[in-house]
């Protein structure tokens, strides 16, 4: 059986599949130095536990995380999916561990307190790394640089999919196929297409490989669509960072520690983002709807030495007036602003005033979009008609949206990669062996 697309997803139904017992080949467009997909840029993951465990203190159970995502989702999921989730996001640690993934143990100071996601040690490349090398030990067959253009039914049963690789085409015969290609963020003119010009000053966190072709072939070959093409997961970035596979390092971390203005200095806000770990998903809508779609983070030096450490370092000055020239900002604009904010009793803990000055530019990073492929709870694509090929499955982001068609929970994307991963491997393998 083949497998395509080496995120997450497609590691974990390459494993299971092959602990299953299948004969497995794992088909992934990007070049060896870049596999791994979106979890490279992973920092934590979701899980339940009812006690504390090497790797996660306290408890956090089933009835939480089951809550939490009715809260995100407003109940609009597939329960029989949602419970699935829920059910193995409890082994789903034990799990990795059992395949070569360290696991960072909690209260070392490294990585903030979280009862509910532990962090692989290392981040996610380390998991990834460990997933890979997994998958070599149990025999699966790895073709890095092999873009799969097309899926075709084959005469007789089974599937023909024609690979890109090193210029040519070839095709590959298989019995069952695992669709793990991610979901359709990669590609600026499907995004163009179902946001409008809006989508043209995005940057896209994650990787250019999950370019969407894979969900267009299953739905024009009948698949069922679900979710929301025009709803998605956008957050503040860094403005100087790449337009593709920033990953998590170019997110602006530190907006709840100073003010934020746009272009022409005037302030910005967004009612009740606060310092809640969900800010982020509610100041980059609001950055995209911004002049240009560009704002600006001004911290003073008390507040940038509360923030986090950057990978790209701030705008500095040593006074508002040169930061306001620095970002091409009419002065007296700029400084009138903060003055207001300033003298606002509840911005007290965040005044802008002691120099040196900084701004960190901001645009909107795309993380995914609400939209993919119907399937059933064996991972098997459901067709428009409500039909399903036996052979035929798909897991990870371009399924997420079974669950997900609406918000998010930190952590949650790797959980539901790596366990619908799990479920469409071990499927896959029962089916080939008969
Ligand atoms: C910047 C960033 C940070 C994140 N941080 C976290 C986090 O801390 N915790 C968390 O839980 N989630 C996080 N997420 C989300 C999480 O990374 C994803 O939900 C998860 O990795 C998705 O896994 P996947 O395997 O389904 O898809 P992807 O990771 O998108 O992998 C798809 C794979 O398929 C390959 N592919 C695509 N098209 C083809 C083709 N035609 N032929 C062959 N191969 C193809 C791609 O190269 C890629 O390797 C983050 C996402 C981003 C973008």
């Amino acid at each position: 059986m083949t497998v395509i697309g080496g995120g997450i997803a497609g590691l974990c139904a390459a494993i299971a599949a092959r602990r299953g017992g299948a004969v497995v080949r794992l088909l992934e467009a990007a070049p060896r130095p870049l596999r791994g997909g979106n979890a490279r840029h992973g920092r934590n993951f979701r899980l339940t536990h009812e006690t504390p465990l090497d790797y996660v203190p306290d408890r956090y159970t089933a009835e939480e995380l089951r809550a939490e995502l009715r809260s995100v989702t407003g109940d609009d999921t597939d329960r029989a999916l949602t419970e699935l989730l829920i059910e193995r996001a409890h082994s789903i640690a034990g799990w990795l561990i059992d395949h070569g993934v360290h696991l960072q143990p909690p209260g070392t100071g490294v990585m903030p307190y979280s009862r509910r996601t532990a962090f692989p040690l290392g981040g996610g490349k380390a998991m990834i790394n460990a997933l890979y090398a997994s998958a070599e030990r149990l025999g699966i067959a790895i073709n890095y640089d092999s873009e799969v253009r097309s899926i075709l039914r084959s005469e007789g049963g089974g599937w023909t999919i024609n690979v890109r690789s090193t210029g040519a085409d070839d095709p590959i015969r298989t019995r069952s196929v695992v669709v793990c290609a991610g979901g359709a963020g990669a590609d600026q003119a499907w995004l163009r297409a179902n946001f409008g010009s809006t989508a043209e000053g995005w940057m896209v966190r994650g990787t250019p490989y999950a370019d969407g072709r894979l969900l267009d072939l299953l739905i024009g070959a009948g698949g069922c669509a679900i979710g929301d093409p025009t709803t998605c997961h956008v957050v503040p970035v860094d403005a100087r960072g790449p337009q593709f596979d920033g990953g998590i390092v170019t997110r602006i971390t530190s907006i709840p520690l100073g003010l934020v203005v746009d272009r022409s200095g005037a302030r910005i806000d967004v009612a009740g983002a606060g310092s809640q770990p969900t800010h982020y998903a509610k100041w980059g809508p609001r950055i995209a709807d911004c002049p240009g779609q560009l704002a600006y983070l001004l911290l003073d030096a008390r507040g940038l030495a509360r923030a986090a450490p950057s990978a790209l370092a701030p705008i500095t000055a040593p006074s508002l007036g040169e930061l306001a020239a620095t970002l091409a900002i009419d002065p007296a604009a700029l400084l009138q602003n903060i003055d207001d904010f300033n003298a606002a009793p509840a911005n007290a803990a965040r005044t802008i005033a002691v120099p040196p000055f900084f701004a960190y530019p901001m645009r909107p990073g795309l993380t995914f979009v609400h939209y993919g492929i119907k399937v059933d709870a064996t991972m098997r694509v459901v067709q428009a008609d409500g039909r399903r090929h036996d052979d035929l499955f798909a897991a990870g982001m371009i399924m997420a949206a079974n669950v997900l068609r609406l918000g998010y929970l930190a952590g949650l994307g790797i959980t539901l990669s790596a366990v619908f991963g799990q479920i469409a491997g071990e499927e896959a393998a029962r089916h080939v062996r008969g």
